[in-house]
């Protein structure tokens, strides 16, 4: 059945279903000795529950400013916002950059973005374009752009992609597959309403 059609009671039983195995997830990276960039991917995975908890693409995203080491943005998956007219960009990176830019200047130089899965090509483009030129990606993604397909980039943004370094996550495996397994579990019924 596809989630347009999707009754209130069958949508509030997909969404507790995802809460239960969310919670099983949540165990998994449950690891006391962390290093930063683990507990940066740990911060964007604790965004991507919030999405998959509120039924939409289990994505979260935060923006590290590299010199303090500080988080100073956070964002997830908001496709399934009713308000905002611009919901179909809300995807995980551009709220994570819209919180940052809201509380800090435009200067990227020494920001990393860590985000739980591969950045999609609308993403990918808005990261550079927002002067960003590092992120890690907790798991790779068939719709990646950045990492797994950056030769099918156009030679303008291709010279532009030469220039950053993006890659994916390398710390321990328990992350990898917690954001791959969380971004799988949330799309369930989910596609459909991109396929049209
Ligand atoms: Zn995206």
């Amino acid at each position: 059945m596809s989630i347009q059609n999707e009754s209130p009671s069958d949508r509030a039983k997909r969404v507790a279903k995802i809460k239960n195995s969310l919670d099983t997830i949540r165990q998994s990276i449950n690891i006391d000795i962390l290093t930063d960039e683990e507990g940066y991917i740990k911060a964007a995975l604790e965004e991507s529950f919030k999405a998959a908890q509120n039924g939409t693409y289990g994505i979260g995203a935060v923006v590290v400013d590299a010199k303090s080491k500080e988080i100073k943005g956070r964002g997830h998956n908001k496709l399934n916002d009713s308000q905002d007219p611009a919901f179909f960009v809300l995807h995980a990176e551009i709220d994570a950059l819209r919180n940052y830019f809201s509380n800090n200047d435009r200067n990227v130089e020494d920001v990393v973005v860590y985000t739980t899965l591969e950045p999609c090509p609308m993403c990918a483009i808005a990261l550079l374009n927002a002067g960003v030129k590092r992120v890690v990606a907790g798991a790779s993604d068939r719709s990646g752009q950045l990492i797994s397909h950056p030769n099918d980039l156009s030679p303008f943004w291709k010279e532009i992609m030469g220039k950053v370094d993006h890659r994916l996550f390398k710390g321990q495996p328990e992350f990898g597959k917690a954001c791959k397994d969380i971004f799988e579990l949330s799309r369930i019924g989910l596609d459909e309403m991109i396929a049209g």
